[in-house]
């Protein structure tokens, strides 16, 4: 062990002193023994021991730590501080520009504890609400964290998403051939994508060998079919070459999860992939209905192509309202009046206002006295602003106990109530199951917000049953959101059929915080198209009228109940 690994020692434990709120002076004292150790002229390790007690600026302690760890590789006291550092609080340590002090804000007070969890908080707007914290922190907090995450190597969709095209186009100049296809998980249009895959109808050798000479593509495996590298960005890029089967053929296997294209293969054999212009021309040939690759997921779905054609993609377009919204009333960027402009210059038939309830203070939430007065202010609205329609909904954390933020009183008075789970999300099943199941059954909750609190690449979610939450809210007819923001896209898409055979509504959400916030439909979109939810199953692709008498059916239905 040499002197920087020593210093890094001191420096780790100076930083979880801070982080862990403990003696400050203690704290500066290992911080300066780090800087100590750094800087001296002698190795320690070379050091008899009762001497290292003599150099300047390392006292008893200092001393008696230095020879722990010579002698033991480890410090006690270190590792003990680890111990009870959860791991994603040890990686914010990585993300320059907070120090010790700050983090222990951030999680102690913020409850935050990864760096993805920081980043949607920082862009929720929630770090600057926090004393020490200004806008320009939190600005710097995004930039860091977003370049931190991408040279980490995994994606999310939506990332892979801005990149993707400009690649393909790239690849398509340098190889003079238009016979490139996206394929695996981003084709499938999964929602975390760990390297983007192309086709090319190219050998592997040729592809290698063009590819040698340009600078920012780093060779990091190779194949017998296909190569594997690194660019400038750290996304990862795996080139499938055509050596020994056509172009159509390779994309198309490429296009299917494992057991789907083991499957097809089987049932069969006999197709001309070399004749094929296109997957359509695959299915004609196998004289089976399309089947889009976002669908080729599980086997189950050949038989329902084989009995007949499948429903039709839910587009963008089919989605008619913004559902779950937040303005500057709450944690928002933008005015109701801004967002309502907004959304009508999209084409939109309604916006959902829905920002926090009272107890996401951190967001800062509305009391009672602040409804009325937003409720004031959207009647008068709606006025401008008709045909269009802004409802007046809340984002109403899910308590504790499972109960909503307000009393019946208040909740009677929003045209619908979207439920969610915002505080102490480490729970057990047990725990979580109540929460949740006592929220569906208020006759209030007429959406459950973001199921699981998932916030994908950086927070699991608490565990949830799936099916019986599903089956609560087909008895309490309350719709399931899908909720489309590409880090939550919660529920997971993978449970939507089982919503789909309960006849339980499914409502794509953006949960925009900002005017740009209304494109994440699409991410909603596209893991809804995989789970074959279509406009009749989806709240947000009712038209007005559909959606206000869908209001009041439900609030009867309720009733009745
Ligand atoms: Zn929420
Ligand atoms: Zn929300």
């Amino acid at each position: 062990m040499d002197n920087y690994q020593i210093a890094d020692s001191f420096s780790l434990l100076a930083k979880l002193t801070d982080v862990h709120g403990e003696n400050s002076f203690k704290a500066k004292s290992y911080a300066s023994a780090a800087f100590t150790i750094e800087k001296l002229p002698i190795q320690l390790n070379e050091t008899a021991h009762e001497k290292i007690f003599s150099i300047k600026g390392i006292g008893e302690s200092t001393g008696k730590k230095i020879i722990e760890l010579l002698e033991t590789g480890s410090l006690k006291s270190l590792e003990e501080m680890i111990d009870k550092t959860p791991p994603g609080v040890m990686e914010l340590l990585n993300i320059k520009g907070i120090g010790p002090k700050k983090i222990a804000t951030i999680w102690k007070e913020m409850e935050i504890e990864s760096v993805g969890e920081l980043l949607y908080a920082c862009k929720e707007n929630r770090l600057k609400l926090y004393k020490g914290f200004g806008e320009k922190t939190q600005q710097n907090v995004i930039e860091t964290i977003e370049f931190y995450l991408k040279s980490k190597g995994s994606f999310l969709f939506s990332q892979i998403n801005l990149l993707a095209e400009t690649t393909k186009s790239f690849f398509e100049k340098i190889f003079f051939t238009k016979k490139i296809a996206f394929t695996g998980a981003y084709k499938r249009q999964v929602e975390i994508v760990n390297e983007l895959q192309l086709v090319i109808n190219d050998t592997t050798e040729n592809i290698e060998n063009k590819l040698s000479s340009v600078p920012d593509f780093e060779l990091i495996e190779k194949n017998q079919h296909d190569l594997l590298y690194r660019a400038a960005v750290g996304l990862k890029i795996r080139l499938y070459g055509c050596d020994d089967m056509p172009f159509m053929q390779e994309v198309f296997f490429k296009n299917c999860s494992g057991e789907f294209g083991e499957a097809f293969a089987k049932q069969y054999q006999d197709i001309d992939y070399a004749n094929c212009e296109n997957e359509e021309a695959i299915f004609s040939a196998a004289n089976l209905n399309y089947i889009p690759a976002s669908q080729r997921e599980s086997v189950s779905v050949i038989s329902t192509a084989k009995q007949g054609p499948l429903p039709a993609l839910l587009q963008v377009a089919d989605i008619k309202g913004i559902i779950h919204s937040h303005s500057n009333w709450s944690d928002g960027n933008y005015t109701i009046e801004e967002m309502a402009k907004a959304a009508i210059e999209k084409g939109f038939e309604y916006l959902v206002i829905s920002d926090h309830s009272k107890s996401a203070f951190y967001a800062n939430g509305l009391d009672e006295g602040r409804i009325k007065e937003q409720h004031i202010y959207i009647s008068e609205l709606n006025k401008q602003v008709a045909p269009f329609k802004i409802f007046k909904s809340i984002e109403s954390d899910i308590l504790n106990d499972g109960s909503l933020d307000y009393s019946t009183a208040i909740l009677s008075t929003f045209d619908l109530v979207i439920a969610s789970v915002h505080s102490n999300l480490k729970m057990t099943e047990e725990k979580a199951m109540m929460r949740l199941i006592n929220a569906i059954e208020n006759p209030y909750t007429t959406i459950l917000g973001h199921m699981t609190g998932r916030l994908l690449l950086s927070r699991k979610g608490y565990p949830v049953d799936h099916k019986k939450i599903i089956d609560a809210c087909a008895a309490n007819n309350v719709v399931i959101e899908l909720n489309a923001h590409p880090s939550r896209l919660d529920i997971d898409w993978r449970h939507i059929d089982y919503a789909l055979e309960k006849n339980v509504l499914i409502s794509i959400d953006p949960d925009a915080h900002a005017l740009d916030g209304f494109d994440d439909i699409l991410y909603g979109v596209l893991v809804a198209q995989k789970a074959m939810v279509v406009k009749e199953n989806n709240l947000s692709s009712f038209g007005l009228k559909e959606f206000e008498a869908f209001l009041l059916r439900n609030k009867d239905l309720k009733a009745s109940n």
